[in-house]
């Protein structure tokens, strides 16, 4: 990334990265959806959105997703596989972008598109938008989804609104908003469902770059560097791409969002327990974290699980521009096959800026008990 590219808050990159906690559901047929009585009233929108919607104002931050093959095809695979769901239907895209979802679905056969855009990329998504001649079938909105007029209820919400971590950037308040709001009482959802998983990982390239390179720099000592090396390098989440051989255990589940139930309050902090039993003998160099989504029908209607389209970030899977996310240690815990590291991890946003995370990881191995905090910016 270059010194232009979009940042986040004070320097942190914007995508991209973005699951589901332990999932309360209200109960009764509505589905947990307000009506129209008591509809969802706009969250102010504060100097860190604007700064948020800033940086998505950035041509490269969409070329970076739209270049995301295994995110954009998932999502063209899902909208045509919903296809005779959406022809014919109003659909409402959260967060449009550059409009290729939008166009994905006016092409599906939709009869009108609402594409939502708080960022200015939404100029280039109405330029998009008439450059394919379907001006006539889609409404591009530059203003947030919350501040936004719509005069109509919508069959279907489409968002991509995933963060590192499945939940860095809070966008997915905003489709929740939009749900409540305007989704039409047995619409369909896309993504319907989201699912965080967390595994311990062990890492010794990325330990002996960083830390045990200040052992000896040409033929000099620098181990007095290691404290602060390892401050600088594991202090905040690392997005990096890291394959399943580095995966100590079968990953536990940390959170899954129903997005047809999910309520915004559940996103303030989900607490998960883990009880891991390593696989190896290895040197365990911390935790990591990916999710996946998956584009099943609308509530109440029996997916077919073998046909349903799920976009997989694990790192099993064909890379996507989340990669994953890992929390490393200071200093590695060496593991033997079958020992438990048994605790706890919480997510909560941050107090200083809700579109941060704050990840508090609690655990026992060996007989010792540790603390991992760290905030992703
Ligand atoms: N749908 C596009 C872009 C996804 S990135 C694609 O798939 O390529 C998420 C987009 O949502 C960003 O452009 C961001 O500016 C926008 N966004 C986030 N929160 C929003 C809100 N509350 N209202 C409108 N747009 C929002």
């Amino acid at each position: 990334m270059g010194p232009g590219d979009p940042v986040l808050g004070n320097g942190k990159l914007v995508r991209r990265s973005r699951g589901r906690p332990g999932r309360p559901r209200l109960s009764g047929g509505g589905g947990g959806r307000f009506s129209p009585a008591t509809q969802p009233t706009a969250p102010p929108c504060t100097d860190f959105d604007l700064a948020y919607f800033k940086a998505y104002s950035h041509l490269g931050v969409h070329e970076e997703m739209l270049k995301d093959r295994v995110r954009t095809e998932s999502y063209r695979n899902a909208i045509r596989q919903h296809q005779d769901f959406i022809a014919g239907k109003v659909v409402l895209d959260v967060g449009c972008g550059t409009g290729v979802l939008s166009i994905f679905c006016a092409l599906a056969g939709a009869r009108r598109v609402y594409a939502v855009e708080a960022s200015d990329i939404a100029v280039q998504a109405a330029d998009i938008v008439n450059e394919n001649n379907l001006s006539d079938k889609i409404i591009v909105l530059h203003g947030r989804v919350e501040d936004v007029d719509i005069d109509e209820q919508v069959d279907v919400i489409i968002s991509e609104w995933m963060g590192y971590i499945l939940l860095y950037e809070s966008m997915l308040a905003s489709v929740i908003f939009a749900r409540d709001k305007w989704l039409k009482p047995g619409g369909l959802i896309l993504p319907s469902h989201a699912t965080l998983y967390m595994a311990p990982i062990t890492n010794p390239e990325r330990y002996h770059d960083s830390i045990d390179f200040w052992q000896d720099v040409y033929g000099i000592k620098m181990s007095s560097m290691k404290s602060l090396a390892k401050q600088c390098a594991f202090i905040e989440p690392s997005v990096e791409t890291i394959t399943g051989e580095s995966v100590l255990t079968w990953p536990c589940v940390v959170m899954q969002v129903d997005c047809y139930t999910i309520r915004v309050e559940e996103l303030q902090s989900i607490t998960a327990n883990f009880d891991f039993s390593s696989m190896l003998q290895a040197p365990l160099h911390g935790f990591g974290f990916w999710f996946d989504v998956e584009f099943n029908g609308p509530m109440g209607i029996e997916a077919n699980s073998d046909a349903t389209v799920v976009l997989s970030t694990a790192p099993e899977d064909s890379p996507t521009h989340w990669q994953q996310t890992i929390l490393y240690l200071f200093d590695p815990i060496e593991l033997k096959k079958d020992q438990i590291i048994e605790g706890s991890v919480t997510l909560s946003q941050s107090i200083e800026n809700a579109r941060f995370l704050n990840i508090h990881i609690q655990y026992c191995c060996g007989g010792r008990s540790f603390v991992k905090q760290s905030t992703m910016r």
